[in-house]
């Protein structure tokens, strides 16, 4: 085999201006919090801070909830849908004349590869706006009856591992279908939330209509309480999930939440092996597995399971590792020091459970938040890395006979968010996909989106779809 080294090749973070802080946006300006408190946010690759930011206290949820009242109610729920679509065509285009400094800046926050950042993160951003600019003035077409109404003032929380794009997922069909928003970043991402504000003001959005409050969870807790919000949505953890659905459930808020998940990625014997690798990868080492719908249990059919391992096993050894910056990094940082302890905890108890951990040489940096891919066989479905959400580049491998034991392990867990299928066949794949309880099947694919397609989960994965026509139906009163 060809041995060579790759060229060092960092994206420059010269287009990227931090400031050193940043207040919160409320009624279309930039000011500080009430009560002055602040926080850092850092690089997860090298621990250093980038910025600091304005924690916002319940007064300053107040603040942001009354202005987002007033310009629902005199501005944004009134004005025309043929109008309301300029503004979201209008934010599309800069994030995309932006996209290189919006890539960079996620990458810096989050620790994701600059190579996802630029090619799926923020691509998918702005296809996400220009989709619902699309749907603002048609919304009495979307089978919702004749004319539909917005809900009122949403309150948003959303978490660190696609900041920019779970932001446009609640964003874009909110502002659609008329209703005005107080987002919430999570703590440690806020900055492409803090620039997608700037790009609302370079949009001349009128005031109020987007409010972006930045903290940590009692922040987000402020803001779904507070009574004078209609909508609630929320993506994250399971066990905050249920804590938002058990306050809101004596009030007349509607809620969606889109919330964990522990997908299988099923492979049978007569799929192409290479490309099941590649779809395997991609499952659970994007993003370095911070991702809800991540492929995080792997179903081999016994008769090809040699074979799939040995091939992952030699993909995974020319995986890369290190600096998000740079262009030929396939693993970036692990988010912050409380997801990688969360991570090291799992895969311990994975190891005196009985599994077998593997993973393939790797370096770590020595600064930052890192892990290397890792796969655990002999794992069981008792075993709690088969059961519980890692969230992070983990990957658990069991394996099956028939298609039936396929489909009883995959469906073998709380969540039903996303599953993958893997097979030349297509009437076991409509077989698989009929009896997969997951919102989401893939087929001889993988983590693939599109703003036309409507995502969410079963059992407690959450409830609600964002996404698509359906995604319309979360931010209308129907
Ligand atoms: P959380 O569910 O705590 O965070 C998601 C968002 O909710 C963040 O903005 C967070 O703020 C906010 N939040 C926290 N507590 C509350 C509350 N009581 N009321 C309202 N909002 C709140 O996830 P974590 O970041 O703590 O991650 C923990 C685990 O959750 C991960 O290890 C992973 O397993 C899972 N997770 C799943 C995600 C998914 O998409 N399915 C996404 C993120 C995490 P802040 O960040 O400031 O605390």
């Amino acid at each position: 085999m060809p041995k060579f080294e790759y060229a060092p090749a960092p994206e420059s973070r010269s287009i990227v201006s931090l400031r050193e802080s940043y207040g919160l946006f409320i009624n279309g300006e930039f000011g500080p919090s009430v009560d002055g408190r602040a926080f850092k946010t850092i690089s997860p690759a090298t621990e250093e801070v980038l910025a600091e930011v304005t924690e916002a206290g319940p007064a300053d949820v107040d603040r942001a909830v009354t202005a987002a009242r007033k310009a629902y109610e005199h501005t944004w729920s009134a004005m025309p849908g043929r109008e309301r679509a300029k503004y979201l065509f209008r934010i599309a285009r800069i994030v995309q004349e932006r996209g290189r400094e919006l890539a960079v800046l996620e990458s810096l926050d989050n620790g994701k590869p600059i190579r996802e950042s630029r090619d799926v993160d923020i691509p998918l951003v702005a296809a996400h706006f220009f989709y619902y600019a699309g749907w603002a003035d048609k919304l009495e077409y979307a089978g919702y009856g004749p004319a539909p109404r917005p809900l009122g003032v949403a309150g948003q929380v959303i978490p660190w591992n696609f900041p920019l794009l779970m932001l446009a997922w609640k964003i874009a069909p909110a502002l659609a279908c008329g209703n005005t928003v107080v987002l919430k970043p999570a703590e440690t991402t806020p900055l492409t939330a803090l620039a997608f504000a700037e790009i609302c003001q370079q949009a001349d959005l009128p005031p109020g209509v987007v409010n972006i409050v930045t903290g940590a969870g009692e922040t987000g807790r402020a803001l779904v309480e507070h009574p004078g919000i209609d909508k609630v949505a929320f993506t994250g953890s399971t066990e905050v999930g249920k804590q938002i659905a058990r306050a809101c459930a004596p009030t007349r808020k509607k809620v969606t939440l889109e919330l964990g998940g522990k997908a299988a990625n099923v492979v049978f014997e007569d799929a192409p092996v290479d490309q099941a690798v590649e779809g395997i990868v991609n499952g659970i080492f994007f993003n370095q597995g911070h991702v809800c719908c991540a492929g995080s249990r792997l179903l081999v059919q016994e008769s090809v399971y040699d074979e799939v391992l040995a091939s992952l096993r030699r993909r995974l050894a020319t995986l890369r590792l290190g600096d998000p910056l740079d262009k030929n990094t396939d693993v970036g940082a692990i988010n912050s020091a409380a997801q990688l302890a969360k991570i090291r905890e799992l895969s311990e108890v994975g190891e005196a459970e009985g599994a077998q951990r593997w993973s393939p040489p790797c370096e770590l940096p020595v600064k930052g938040f890192w892990f290397p891919p890792t796969i655990f066989t002999g794992v069981s479905q008792a075993h709690r890395i088969a059961r519980e959400e890692i969230f992070g580049p983990v990957l658990s491998v069991l394996t099956f006979r028939t298609p039936a034991e396929a489909v009883e392990k995959a469906n073998n867990t709380p969540y039903g968010l996303s599953a993958g299928v893997w097979t030349e066949k297509g009437s076991l794949i409509l077989w698989m996909a009929s009896r997969l309880r997951a919102g989401v099947v893939w087929a001889n694919t993988f983590n693939k989106f599109d703003p036309t397609s409507p995502f969410g989960g079963y059992k407690e994965s959450g409830y609600g779809r964002e996404g698509g026509r359906h995604g319309l139906e979360a931010y209308l009163d129907v």
